[in-house]
């Protein structure tokens, strides 16, 4: 059952995300009405595919299509060019031309390799994403970052390249790892401390059935995020001015991720300590009151996230937060939550007395 439809507003490049609870069996549909043709390769990995392929596959057959498994190692460790490699090795093995497209079902790290191998194969081939992370069904399945890591750097190799359309089911999230899942409400989080004071309120007002996985609440609760990011992506595709508003929190994440070799925390995870952070930042530029502070911090607590800064002397997280020439050159754009649901972006040059504000 489609419960809605979300429209991604980019010219000709739009499409829909359909959102529902057992709506993946809806995709050979789905790609008919888009008009695709032809082979779909669906690229997943060892964990997902043995979970879902069978339900798509059948899907797509009923369909009239044929179906190629590419099923890829599982972990952000091979998000690289030899795993991307071999998706395109499978796609020259299967003769996939250029008729034909890709599904990626599963979390960030197949949306994001799968959806650049979809880009470069033949010089772009259509793509539909299938995210089954929470993480991925709010965030990295809609706004067209695709892309693998270099072993210098995380996402530095990719394109911007938008699906042809994201179906989202939410009761893929039944089988996600608990700490996979919280993570990826701190990216729920995100959303309504900087751009939607009503959603954060509704995230407080439903704390309870969005850990108990409850349906209803998931779905809203994902298709608000996916509506906020849709309207940021669509004033600012390739991020040059406002898409920045969705690093909230993330700065300091990073710095986190970077310090910890990212072997401690989950993406989301980092995240929320960063937000609690910069909800902290922001009382002291004053452009937040204590009790907004207090929400946002009892909001990730509620949520059963961390939000202390990992110890490290501060130094440590100036080179971490000062590791590119642009920050060093004219300092760091810092996202700071106006209150809650608004955000100012703060030019920040002392990155020393920015850490000592959340110490
Ligand atoms: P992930 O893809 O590694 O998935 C997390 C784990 O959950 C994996 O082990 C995966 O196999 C497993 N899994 C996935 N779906 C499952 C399900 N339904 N049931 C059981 N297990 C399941 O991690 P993620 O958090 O989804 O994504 C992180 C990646 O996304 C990073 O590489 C990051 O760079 C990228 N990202 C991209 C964007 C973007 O805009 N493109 C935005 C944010 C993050
Ligand atoms: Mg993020």
């Amino acid at each position: 059952m489609i419960v809605q439809t979300i429209k991604v507003a980019l010219g000709e490049r739009s499409y829909d995300i359909q959102l529902g609870a057992g709506i993946l069996g809806t995709i050979g549909t789905v790609c008919r009405e888009l008009g695709l043709t032809g082979t779909a390769a669906v690229v997943s990995n060892t964990t997902v595919a043995p979970l879902y392929f069978d339900t798509v596959r059948a899907a797509m057959e009923a369909a009239g299509y044929q179906v190629l498994l590419v099923s890829l190692p599982d972990g952000e460790a091979y998000k690289n060019s030899a795993t991307l490699n071999q998706i395109y090795d499978a796609l020259v093995d299967g003769s996939l031309d250029r008729g034909s497209f890709i599904l990626a079902l599963g979390g960030g790290v197949i949306g994001d390799m799968a959806g650049f191998a979809a880009a470069s194969y033949l010089r772009g081939i259509p793509f539909v994403q299938l995210p089954t992370t929470l993480l991925s069904q709010v965030d990295s399945s809609v706004g067209g970052k695709t892309g693998i890591n270099h072993p210098r750097g995380k996402n530095l190799i990719g394109a911007f390249y938008q699906p042809k359309a994201v179906l989202i089911d939410v009761m893929t999230l039944d089988t996600l790892p608990e700490r996979e899942f919280r993570a990826g409400l701190g990216e729920i989080v995100k959303y309504g401390a900087v751009l939607d004071g009503d959603f954060f309120r509704f995230l407080e007002e439903n704390v309870d059935a969005l850990l108990a996985r409850d349906k209803e609440a998931l779905i809203q609760a994902v298709a608000r995020s996916c509506s906020i990011k849709a309207k940021v992506v669509a004033v600012d595709e390739r991020e040059g001015g406002v898409r920045a508003v969705l690093n909230y929190g993330h700065t300091l994440g990073h710095a986190v991720e970077t310090l910890t070799e990212y072997t401690t925390y989950l993406h989301g995870e980092a995240v929320a300590i960063g937000m609690v952070q910069a909800a902290k930042i922001s009382k002291h530029f004053g452009y937040c009151n204590q009790a907004d502070r207090d929400r946002i911090a009892a909001l990730i607590a509620a949520l059963g996230l961390p939000a202390e800064l990992p110890a490290f002397p501060s130094e440590k997280y100036v080179e971490a937060l000062s590791h590119d020439k642009k920050v060093r050159d004219k300092g760091l754009l810092f996202i700071c939550n106006r209150g809650i649901g608004a955000y100012k972006m703060e030019r920040v040059t002392d990155l020393k007395a920015l850490l000592d504000i959340c110490a």
